[in-house]
């Protein structure tokens, strides 16, 4: 496994790799859920390529960027074992070097949901996606469904600046009581750690009551809320029943597929959720064919 943490090295090691490359970028502090996409990644290239960058751009003031979990030693150790050909380390410097000004705003499909409580963090998102799309040139990109609205927007700027390359989306891998797994939740104290279910629990019964026949998407944002409420620790901050494809919070029901997604804080960690429904559509194929249109 070769560490790059300069452009000029990256370019040398890309143009050396043969046949597909597959390229998955994370912020690092890896667990189950990134080792998914690197796994998927595995399995459908020829070379693997990791990004491990704390993305200065997409924290907003006052959030957790100066605290984010950091792990390289564990990290390294985890893709190397995971048979990772590449991994890029750079510094916030080499991707913003002074006098950066370039950014990409992908307009509409980062308004609502994450994008209303983080302003900025789409543009940030989207920016680095194509710094590092550009950099490492893969023919393969992996993302996690954990991140539905960011599914969302690099499919966009994929499409609308003609980035020669395909998205795969993978599920969310989840802890054995359902709370998607996240490096975040390394913030959590064992209370809120237990607390932290509910998320998992409030999709789930949104998930039977569809199940059972239940499609005012009114109706099940109610039974997502009162599951979140229901929970001392948590403060739910939004519940949504959007149109899968377009985003856009649906008022009526519909036979088009729906992305059920909240934000709770659970103390001070805010933590996000999502799933698809109807329920099959959450696997891979179908994830990266209907998320964001
Ligand atoms: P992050 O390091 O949080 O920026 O995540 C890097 C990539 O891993 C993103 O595409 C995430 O959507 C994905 N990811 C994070 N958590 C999970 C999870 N629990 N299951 C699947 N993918 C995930």
């Amino acid at each position: 496994m070769r560490m790059i943490d300069t452009i000029e090295g990256l370019r040398a090691a890309r143009a050396e790799l043969k046949g597909r490359t597959g390229l998955v970028p994370t912020m690092g502090a890896l667990h189950a859920g990134h080792l998914s996409l690197v796994g998927q990644a595995r399995a459908d290239c020829d070379a693997v390529m990791v990004s491990i960058f704390i993305n200065p751009a997409q924290f907003g003031p006052g959030e957790d960027l100066s605290r984010y979990p950091r792990d390289l030693p564990g990290d390294l150790a985890a893709l190397e074992k995971a048979g990772v050909d590449v991994v890029f380390t750079p510094t916030p410097d080499l991707m913003y070097p002074p006098g950066f000004q370039t950014w990409i705003e992908v307009a509409e499909v980062s308004r609502g949901l994450e994008g209303e409580r983080r302003p900025g963090h789409f543009r940030g998102v989207a920016t680095v996606v194509a710094k590092l799309f550009n950099l490492f040139q893969p023919h393969a990109a992996y993302f996690g469904q954990k991140d539905a609205q960011q599914v969302a927007v690099i499919k966009r700027m994929v499409r609308d600046l003609d980035f020669p390359l395909e998205l795969v989306i993978c599920p969310t891998v989840r802890e054995a009581d359902g709370l998607a797994m996240s490096s975040r939740n390394a913030y959590l104290n064992p209370e809120q750690r237990r607390a932290a279910g509910v998320l998992y629990r409030a999709l789930s019964a949104a998930g039977d009551a569809h199940a059972a026949g239940l499609r005012d998407p009114d109706a099940l944002r109610a039974i997502m809320l009162d599951m979140l409420r229901a929970e001392p620790l948590a403060e739910p901050e939004y519940v949504s029943v959007a149109d899968a494809r377009s985003l856009r919070e649906l008022d009526a029901p519909g036979d088009a597929p729906m992305l059920l997604s909240m934000a709770a804080r659970v103390g001070a960690t805010r933590l996000i959720d999502n799933r698809l429904l109807p329920p099959d559509l959450n696997n891979r194929a179908d994830l990266t064919a209907v998320l964001g249109g």
